[in-house]
């Protein structure tokens, strides 16, 4: 692997270095923006700027790395679930809409506390700005009035860039009316000296707007290239949306170099993640994985390692189903964690619930010695085993043991043989069996009493699941006490 380990344990993949490497030594502002307009569910951005933020440090440069939440951004659609009353609010700064559920200060933070909450149990080292605190505090102020002072410049690199031609009145700034809509009004004049803009409502009603005080915002495409020079970013990822022709950084990096007078930071343009079975992801069709919920199938840095893949210059395509425990196989292997299959620890997980002195028991038996010694790590593991399993496993290896009765109606499909079996098994078992030494129970049995092991085992699974096949059933078997075992055998 070309990964190398940082002070914080979280990998940088090889990737992340070379792009460390063109950004020269720094000090830099590493920058990441998401709207809070629904559920927030680009994580790969935010990844992808971690890894090179990490890869920056490990260099020895100086960084500080921004989530820069547009808070400001007006209202454009309703999100999915949203009531439809919310239309009153188009146009509004999502700041100041209020939250569709009322457990929140505003609609804003009510798609970015849990997001922020993800990143934080990920020992992300991040500060999250919310953008309409910025503009109120004046951070935006000095960029604002240069892009207002140079609003033909602005407009036309606008106009060369889409070939379309921009409204007469066009203005980089969008100033709150007394409605709280950002949108419709027209600036008809500039005063400097004063940080304001004197503008005409769509009611006709003319006021001036105070662009150091947060009463209104830059138009987003001019926006992007002025929070560059406001924040001094020296680094900041783009998806593929935004790097197209005529796309947002295609304005940005001329208004950057041309208007603003600031070098265009360094890129990384990422591609796109998709649901396998589902399609891209998109939060208005409301094909989304929410890092939250991602949290409670794996441990953050099997999060990092799912979202980026090998490159995230590449597109990847997750299989959260049947192709997750060799997913986590792979991340565990890597990790240089102890070797137990993850299927192997789902079965466990099914099997004992949340006692993990069961599970440990479980895994020594199964032959996983290493796997079960650490017991605090081992009882997270089997949350993230359970939790897939309840959530995302195939029905083939959703495990439940059967009751006693619903065990004694299971073996009513079974013939006179398999119950014999099944009751010479239960005499043969002892409690200091591991996982081989039953396996080799079951199967000596079988060929003794003149049962095909395919009929034997069929009548094994029956009476412990309900199903005719099942996890292997030797280490499966050893993890269970021997009552719940010969209870079940004795039909
Ligand atoms: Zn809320």
């Amino acid at each position: 692997m070309s990964e190398t380990g940082s002070s914080t344990g979280i990998p940088i993949p090889g990737w992340a270095n070379r792009v460390a490497e063109t950004l020269g030594q720094g000090p830099h502002v590493v920058v990441t923006g998401i709207s809070p307009s629904g559920n927030i569910h680009n994580l790969r951005e935010v990844l992808v700027a971690e890894a090179v933020a990490n890869a920056l440090r490990a260099r020895g440069a100086e960084v500080r790395f921004i989530f820069h939440a547009d808070t400001i951004d007006p209202l454009r659609k309703i999100a999915p679930g949203i009531p439809e009353h919310f239309e009153e609010y188009m146009g509004h700064s999502l700041s100041r809409v209020p939250d569709p559920e009322g457990c929140h200060e505003s609609y804003a933070e009510h798609f970015l506390a849990p997001f922020e909450e993800a990143l934080s149990e990920m020992e992300m080292d991040i500060e999250v700005l919310r953008s309409h605190d910025l503009y109120e505090s004046g951070v935006y102020s000095a960029v604002t009035g240069e892009a207002i002072a140079n609003t033909n410049e602005l407009r036309g690199i606008l106009q060369e860039v889409s070939g379309r031609r921009m409204p007469e009145h066009w203005s980089p700034f969008l100033p709150r009316a007394a409605s709280g809509k950002l949108t419709g009004a027209r600036v008809l004049e500039h005063l400097p000296g004063e940080n304001k803009i004197v503008y005409v409502d769509e009611d006709g009603w003319e006021d001036a707007a105070d662009y150091s005080k947060g009463e209104g915002k830059l138009g987003w495409r001019v926006e992007l290239a002025a929070r560059w020079k406001a924040l001094g970013a020296t680094f900041e990822p783009f998806g593929k949306d935004h790097t197209s022709r005529g796309g947002s950084t295609e304005t940005a990096d001329r208004m950057s170099r041309e208007v603003f007078d600031y070098p265009v930071p360094g890129r990384y343009e990422y591609e796109w993640i998709s649901i396998k079975g589902k399609g891209a992801m998109s939060s208005s069709k409301g094909i989304v994985l929410l890092p939250q919920d991602l949290l409670e199938i794996m441990p953050p840095n099997a999060l990092r390692k799912l979202m980026l893949g090998r490159d995230p210059a590449r597109a990847v395509e997750l299989d959260l189903e049947a192709g997750f425990p060799r997913f986590m196989d792979e991340y565990r292997a890597e990790s240089g964690e102890p070797y137990v299959p993850f299927t192997h620890l789902v079965t466990v997980a099914q099997t004992v619930g949340s006692d993990t002195d069961a599970a440990a028991e479980m895994l020594r038996r199964g032959g996983y010695e290493d796997a079960a010694r650490d017991t605090k790590k081992l009882a997270r593991d089997l949350v993230y085993a359970r939790n897939w399993a309840d959530e995302w496993a195939p029905e083939s290896m959703r495990l439940g043991l059967l009751e006693p009765e619903e065990s004694r109606a299971a073996a009513a499909g079974l013939d006179d043989e398999q119950r014999e079996y099944l009751r010479k098994v239960s005499e043969r078992l002892a409690p200091e069996m591991d996982g081989e030494a039953v396996q080799d129970v079951l199967y000596r049995t079988a060929i003794e009493s003149g049962l095909k092991p395919k009929r034997a085992f069929a009548a094994v699974y029956r009476v412990l699941l309900g199903k005719s096949s099942g996890p292997k059933a030797g280490p499966f078997i050893a993890g269970l006490t021997l009552d719940r075992v010969g209870e079940r055998f004795s039909v």
